[in-house]
């Protein structure tokens, strides 16, 4: 199996390989409070790639000796399920998985108030189900919905896309084949409410005028997104149960 390389990624009317034109998103479908056991999660959907995000603590930090006196720790795990992509993928952590938690935990510091629990520790899972492109983008939109559902301060939400450059157009939300195959792929996930940028990546090439409409494509699509963060978190404690007294 496999996706071989498709001999066009944008058809003579300009749609792309799954019908899309090249500012759409794929359909996206995020819940908040999707799992029993942790203090939050959250499922997050675009199109073929799918994610779960769960978040425990503020707890105890352990082992206690990595306890910090004036902050939490964030620790991150991104992991991808051996199912989740059809070549055989190893079962530990892979030097991908670590370097995208990483970057996933840092985008997360900036928007979590983790001088408020000193001492404590707050740990977020991504398990990445089904993987076709943009799974980094996917786990961090749900992991930050997943920490505002376990009621950890916030000074926002992070909402994130990746934009690239398929049969040289700039295209909306890649797929993995226009992943693989594209000349560019430009992961980018923003705090909107501050207009900031907290994860920029680069791979492939493109000019400085094609990295500012890129850029500018992102922020179209990240507005799109927030919009369905902001109304799946309303509807997350619109229907949570009422407290019994
Ligand atoms: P992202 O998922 O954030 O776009 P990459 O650019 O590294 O991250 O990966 C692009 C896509 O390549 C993934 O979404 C997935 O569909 C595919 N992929 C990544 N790692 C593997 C793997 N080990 N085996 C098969 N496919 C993979």
């Amino acid at each position: 199996m496999g996706n071989s390389k498709p001999e066009r990624l944008i058809d003579e009317n300009g749609r792309r390989i799954d019908g899309r034109r090249p500012d759409e998103l794929r359909p996206i479908k995020i819940e908040v409070g999707v799992l029993d056991k942790s203090d939050g999660s959250a499922y997050v959907e675009f199109g073929g790639t799918k994610v779960f995000a769960a978040v425990f603590g503020p707890r105890e930090a352990h082992p206690k000796h990595l306890a910090l006196p004036d902050r939490a720790i964030l620790n991150c795990r991104y992991h991808m399920t051996s199912f989740s992509v059809e070549e055989r993928k190893p079962l530990g952590m892979t030097r991908r998985e670590v370097e995208l938690s990483k970057v996933i935990r840092e985008a997360l510091e900036t928007v979590t108030f983790l001088e408020e629990f000193p001492r404590a520790s707050i740990d977020v899972y991504i398990e990445v189900i089904q993987a076709d492109g943009g799974t980094r983008t996917t786990g961090l939109t749900a992991a930050s919905l997943a920490l505002a559902d376990a009621g950890i301060p916030m000074a926002d939400l992070i909402a994130a896309v990746a934009v690239g450059k398929v049969d040289g157009q700039l295209v909306l939300d890649l797929c993995d084949v226009e992943d693989k195959y594209g000349e560019a792929d430009m992961p980018v996930a923003m705090a909107p409410r501050f207009n900031s940028i907290v994860l920029l990546q680069l791979n492939g090439r493109l000019t400085p005028s094609e990295f500012k409409k890129g850029l500018a494509l992102a922020q179209k699509g990240i507005s799109e997104i927030y919009k369905l963060q902001q109304e799946a978190l309303k509807k997350r404690f619109s229907t949570s149960k009422p407290l019994e007294v």
